[in-house]
C-alpha cells in the first residue's frame, strides 16, 4: 500500500470523532514499515488491548477504523479471517466490532467481522504454503489471495461507512 503519514492516518478515520482521531495511538516507526508488504495497516491499542485500528486503502483514498474485539470466536470452531482467509493461521482470529460512520454509528448501530488479533493477513498472504502438486502456480496463488485481501477490507469499510 501507498505509504501513510501520522497525520494521514489521523484524518483517514471515519467511526470516530475527530478530536479521538487526533489523540489515538497511531503505530510507532511509522518510517520503519514496510509498506510495500501491507494491503491494509492494521494495530492494536498498547493502552487498551481490546482496541485496535485500521487503515485501508479504497478508492476514494485511505479509510481508517476504531474497531473492538469482544474477544476469541466462539468455542469450539475453528474460525477463518475474513479478510486474509488463511487456513493454517498461528494465531487466535477475534470478532472485531467496528461503530458505523456518521448519524447511524451515532445511534449505536455496528458492523463487525473476523480478523487475525493482530491484523497479521499481510503477511499470511504471501506466506508460501507447500506446493499442492508438481507444477503448482505458486506465484499465482500468491497473487490471487493478495488481491483478496486488497478486495474484503474494502467491503467492510462499505459497509461502516454508509
Ligand atoms: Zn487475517
Amino acid at each position: 500500500m501507498h505509504p501513510l503519514t501520522e497525520q494521514e492516518i489521523r484524518s483517514s478515520f471515519i467511526n470516530c470523532s475527530r478530536r479521538d482521531a487526533a489523540r489515538l495511538p497511531v503505530p510507532p516507526e511509522l518510517d520503519q514499515v514496510d509498506w510495500d508488504r501491507l494491503d491494509y495497516l492494521g494495530w492494536r491499542d498498547p493502552q487498551s488491548p481490546r482496541r485496535g485500528f485500521a487503515v485501508v486503502p479504497t478508492e476514494e483514498g485511505p479509510k481508517g477504523i476504531v474497531l473492538q474485539t469482544s474477544g476469541p470466536a466462539g468455542p469450539g470452531k475453528q474460525a477463518m479471517c475474513a479478510w486474509c482467509q488463511d487456513v493454517r493461521l498461528p494465531h487466535p482470529v477475534v470478532m472485531y466490532v467496528a461503530r458505523r460512520s456518521g448519524a447511524a454509528g451515532r445511534d449505536g448501530s455496528t458492523v463487525g467481522t473476523l480478523i487475525c488479533e493482530g491484523f497479521q493477513c499481510s503477511a499470511n498472504v504471501r506466506k508460501r504454503p507447500p506446493s499442492p502438486y508438481k507444477g503448482f502456480d505458486m506465484d499465482a496463488h500468491i497473487a490471487d489471495r493478495i488481491a483478496g485481501l486488497r478486495e474484503r477490507p474494502r467491503g467492510f469499510m462499505a459497509a461502516v461507512d454508509r
